[in-house]
């Protein structure tokens, strides 16, 4: 089992680059954003969550993250793309003694670098499908129909934290919370900054040229 962490502010082209990984390889994406828009729409009882952090743009407690993320781990078999998590130090800490019962641990952490005044007019332009999660742009990311997921053919909806207000509590939240990580990740040789300001495909041959030098072209 392989673990590849995507580490970026909202709107950095993690979960673009995420599907072409799974398109491409066959990883699995695991995106802790999604699993917590899924836990809404499937357990009406855990709406608290909801309405207490992701909707006003916080972090969920630590705790929480990590017992999701336990539950899962058991579950799945595979090459990991990690979208997301770890977002806290103590998430990454426990994140590693988790892989380590697991004989696993992280293979390569890829830090998307990118402009602060770009995100967020990207995250006003986007939409996700409801169902899958994938990722489009009201700009430049089409689907094929209009407000259409190409995959699942369901409907594309607006995030209820994509608006301007949300987008700047999550991008302070980034920057004081989750910035800290790249130095943890840098300090142990694990990071590469990717430059996340160029089109879609640049960013891409970047990620290419380092899953090919750490594996030796056996992704
Ligand atoms: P994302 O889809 O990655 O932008 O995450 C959307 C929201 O889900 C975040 O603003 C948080 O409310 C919650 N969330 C996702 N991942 C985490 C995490 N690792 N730790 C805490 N909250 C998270």
């Amino acid at each position: 089992m392989k673990n590849f962490v995507l580490l970026g502010a909202p709107g950095s082209g993690k979960g673009t680059q995420s599907y072409n990984l799974v398109e491409k390889f066959g990883f699995i994406h695991i995106s802790t954003g999604n699993i917590i828009r899924n836990i809404n729409i499937k357990n009406k009882k855990l709406n608290i969550l909801f309405d207490n952090y992701y909707n006003q743009g916080k972090l969920i407690p630590d705790d929480i993250i990590i017992k999701i993320i336990e539950n899962y781990l058991h579950k799945i078999i595979g090459n990991l793309i990690w979208d997301g998590f770890p977002r806290t130090i103590i998430q990454a800490k426990k994140f590693e003694k988790l892989l380590k019962k697991m004989n696993s641990s992280i293979n390569h952490v890829f830090y998307f670098k990118i402009d602060e005044n770009k995100l967020i007019k990207r995250i006003i332009d986007r939409l996700i499908c409801s169902f899958c999660g994938r990722i489009y742009n009201k700009i430049n990311l089409l689907p094929k129909i209009l407000w259409i997921c190409n995959d699942d053919k369901k409907a594309l909806i607006k995030r209820k934290d994509d608006n301007e207000e949300k987008i700047k509590i999550r991008l302070k939240i980034y920057n004081s919370i989750t910035f800290p990580l790249i130095e943890y990740y840098l300090n142990k040789k694990k990071l590469t900054v990717i430059n996340a300001d160029m089109e879609k495909d640049k960013v891409w041959n970047q990620i290419m040229n380092i899953l090919v030098k750490k594996n030796g072209g056996n992704k």
